[in-house]
């Protein structure tokens, strides 16, 4: 990067159509990710999940930071399951380039800030798994989908018990945290190179990292809705912009 220069921030997208299939298709994001960046310090740039491998790699090569965006759930045949019964939103072209695209960043030390599906991309990316569906799969653990009719996806609705020795603890300043949740899945299997630095009341794993990376961090919850009012949630995106200006 050039000096005096914001960081240039890929934030990937998804296919959906204007105002409803079978109208034009269409690339988008969600505009809480965009503004986050913005107000962070750094220059949003959507990712389209269409391009080809050659086309993601100059994009990624041209970025200073990475943000993986929440989204529907990962086929599950990527990580050895049969899909189960509610698995929703799949979408083969956004699983290829956002995998391939959390390889690399974990390989050139990209900054890197994976948000819910982002998480769980990261996770499967580096060999892990997934539990497909925490409410019938772990029917004792808590509440983690709400609907976003009724509850603000301001709303905090569980904790997390953060690990101090970690980058996400050096963000939040705490051995806690109040984040809102909205996920069917979770990490089940952890990747061998990641270590999970945050989890729920039930067990639940709410944020993992890549160990002596510069910036690869995952949440499970929203913190583009949360940032506002939560200034230690702000931190979390200050910081991938802080990495991304020394890329
Ligand atoms: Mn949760």
């Amino acid at each position: 990067m050039r000096p005096h220069q914001q960081p240039l921030i890929g934030i990937t997208g998804f296919e959906t159509a204007y105002p409803k299939p079978p109208h034009a298709p269409l690339y988008a994001t969600g505009q809480r990710y965009v503004r986050a960046i913005e107000d962070a310090g750094g220059l949003p740039v959507i990712l389209s999940p269409g391009l080809s491998n050659d086309t993601l790699l100059a994009m990624f090569e041209r970025l200073d930071g990475l943000l993986l965006s929440g989204g529907g759930d990962i086929d599950p045949t990527i990580y050895g399951e049969e899909p189960h019964p509610t698995i929703w939103g799949l979408d083969m072209n956004r699983d290829r380039a956002e995998l391939a695209m959390a390889q690399w960043a974990a390989q050139t030390e990209k900054p890197l800030l994976c948000i819910c599906r982002g998480t769980q991309v990261l996770n499967v990316a580096l060999g892990g798994s997934l539990v497909q569906d925490i409410e019938t799969m772990q029917p004792k653990a808590l509440r983690h989908m709400y609907d976003q009719e009724v509850t603000p996806r301001e709303e905090a609705t569980h904790s997390v018990t953060v690990d101090t020795d970690s980058l996400l603890g050096e963000l939040i300043h705490s051995t806690s945290a109040q984040v809102n949740s909205w996920h069917h899945q979770a990490i089940k299997r952890i990747a061998a190179d990641l270590k999970v630095v945050a989890t729920a009341p039930d067990g639940i794993v709410e944020a993992i990292e890549i160990p002596g990376h510069r910036f690869a961090l995952g949440v499970q919850w929203h913190p583009e809705w949360l940032y506002d009012r939560q200034p230690e949630m702000a931190r979390l995106f200050n910081g991938l912009i802080a990495a991304a200006e020394t890329e």
